[in-house]
């Protein structure tokens, strides 16, 4: 681990939540782990995860970008750092909310496996882990790395855009033989994607509205997604 994440904080960068669960052994404390891409992150992304923490009672949701995800290596993805910051930039100023470096800073491919396990040998035994990602990326959650080990480490929140039909997720579920503490959501604000904002940002229109104001001007300043 880097020694920027050891001047900031262990598991997030302002530290905020790194003792989480030692403040009173005796209770359940429930950590909200951000999963995704973020290329670039919007406003579904900020509200799901705030819906999250409410729906499933989660003492904080900690934003973690990918490094180098294994499954997007044949196309373009924007730098590590940048989609850091840009996520950095979206999370200030939520007492609940952190961005992580823990796969940024990791070398190699991104695995979530290998994440959940970095958390959950940190936390202690009343700290439970949810994982919250997008049910397109759920989808193929029983074939991500070492996935009867995953389904031990951590809870699974799927958030779903309006009239996305979790059938499908919901049928992966049922066919695998390894069995995941899976809850599916739907999201309004999802209706939003990062897709459609690199293309609207390629067609040379705005972005404004649909990402925080300080992550409209990161990418305007970078020139992100203009071809
Ligand atoms: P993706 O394939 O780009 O995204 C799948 C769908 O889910 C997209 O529609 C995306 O919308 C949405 N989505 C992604 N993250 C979301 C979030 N946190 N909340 C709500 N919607 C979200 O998936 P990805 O971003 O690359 O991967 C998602 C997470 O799954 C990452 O943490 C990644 O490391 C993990 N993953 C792990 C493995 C593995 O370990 N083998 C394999 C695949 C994914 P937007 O485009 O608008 O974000």
């Amino acid at each position: 681990m880097s020694e920027a994440v050891m001047q900031r904080g262990v598991v997030s960068e302002s530290g905020r939540f790194d003792r989480l669960g030692q403040l009173d052994p005796g209770r359940e404390y429930r950590l909200g782990i951000m999963g995704g891409t973020f290329d670039p992150i919007h406003l579904g992304h900020l509200v799901c995860a705030e819906q999250a923490r409410e729906q499933f009672d989660l003492a904080a949701v900690i934003f973690i970008p990918t490094g180098q995800p294994a499954w997007k290596l044949d196309r373009h993805v924007t730098g590590s750092e940048d989609r850091l910051e840009m996520v950095r930039l979206a999370v200030a100023g939520n007492p609940a909310f952190d961005v992580s470096r823990l796969e940024t800073d990791r070398p190699g491919v991104t695995y979530t496996v290998d994440t959940l396990a970095w958390l959950r040998d940190y936390y202690p035994d009343n700290v439970k882990l949810y994982f919250i990602t997008g049910t397109d990326a759920i989808i193929q959650l029983f074939q991500w790395r070492s996935a009867d080990r995953l389904a031990k480490l951590a809870s699974f929140i799927a958030a779903s855009r309006p009239g996305y039909e979790p059938e499908a997720a919901l049928a992966a579920h049922e066919r695998s033989a390894v069995k995941f503490d899976l809850h599916l959501f739907e999201v309004p604000a999802l209706a939003i994607s990062s897709t459609d904002l690199r293309r609207r940002r390629a067609a040379g229109r705005s972005v404004r509205y649909l990402v925080p104001e300080p992550v409209e001007k990161f990418i305007v300043d970078r020139q992100l997604y203009r071809s």
